[in-house]
């Protein structure tokens, strides 16, 4: 049987958008481990965020952090994926791949644009603001500051206005990259190419392309979907404002969060199995 890898968003995808719970999608966690499937987390979450969420999960495989902007490996998987790690680069048991721009040259960026457009990011907000608005625990928006390589933001100007920001952050060689709950800024970087470059690690490590199945729920994971054998949409409330490529492809989970993703996935490994 062909190897298969998934990727999969965390927020509103793996996790309920409500309740950041995983526990519906259990059952099809379970299959995974038990076909040894790597499941490879994609989030715009941080590195400290990404770390606790795969511990709960018990998941040991690479990481996608910050929208694209850092690829984690963890060591005991450097030789088989083919890293050629030096010593710089390995801090915690951990090879760092840093895609995208530092966070300060974003911050700088934003700074200057603060008069001429109305809007908030992590870095103006307290640790209870961030709770507040994304609905974290107070330690847990503390991780969510953490940011190395990524801002995300409020917008609160005119929806028309987006497109000049847009251009001016382009100026800057930055991005603007719709999330969940939040834009993004961040630099020429994004999940879809952050999942390419491990896909092609996979595929060197399997000696054949693995069947790729992709998951996520907002327009800042349509870059991933399209590298996807199999993409997966999880319905969400903003999902009507999504268009692209990707979405020709796509399967539409039948429930939202971690419901829609258990559902899901069952179904394509099932689908894979008659196949063989
Ligand atoms: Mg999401």
């Amino acid at each position: 049987m062909q190897p298969v890898v998934v990727f999969s968003d965390l927020d509103g995808t793996l996790l309920n958008h409500a309740d950041y719970s995983f526990q519906a999608a259990e059952p099809a966690l379970a299959e995974l481990k038990e076909q040894k499937i790597p499941l490879v987390l994609v989030s715009s979450k941080t590195a400290p965020e990404m770390l606790r969420v795969r511990e709960a999960l018990g998941n040991t495989h690479p990481f996608v952090c910050e929208n694209g902007s850092l690829v984690m490996i963890p060591q005991d998987r450097v030789e088989e994926l083919g890293v050629e790690a030096d010593d710089r680069s390995m801090s915690d048991g951990y090879y760092y791949d840093y895609r995208g721009i530092d966070r300060e040259q974003i911050l700088q960026v934003l700074n200057g644009l603060k008069s001429d457009y109305q809007f908030t990011g992590f870095a103006w907000m307290t640790d209870e603001e961030i709770g507040h608005v994304t609905g974290l625990s107070l330690e847990e928006a503390g991780l969510a500051g953490q940011r190395k390589a990524s801002e995300p933001i409020l917008w609160r100007d005119d929806p028309e206005q987006l497109d000049s920001f847009t251009e001016v952050l382009a100026e800057n060689k930055l991005r603007l990259i719709q999330g969940g709950r939040f834009y993004h800024v961040l630099g020429q970087c994004d999940k879809g190419n952050a999942v390419s470059s491990l896909l092609a690690r996979y595929e060197q490590l399997y000696q054949e392309k693995p069947y790729c199945i992709a998951l996520g729920d907002s327009p800042n994971d349509l870059d991933m979907l399209k590298f996807a054998d199999a993409p997966v949409l999880i319905p969400n409330e903003n999902g009507a404002c999504m268009n692209g490529d990707a979405l020709k492809h796509v399967t539409r989970a039948p429930k939202e969060g971690a419901e829609g993703w258990n559902a899901a996935v069952l179904e394509i490994l099932d689908s894979l199995r008659n196949r063989a």
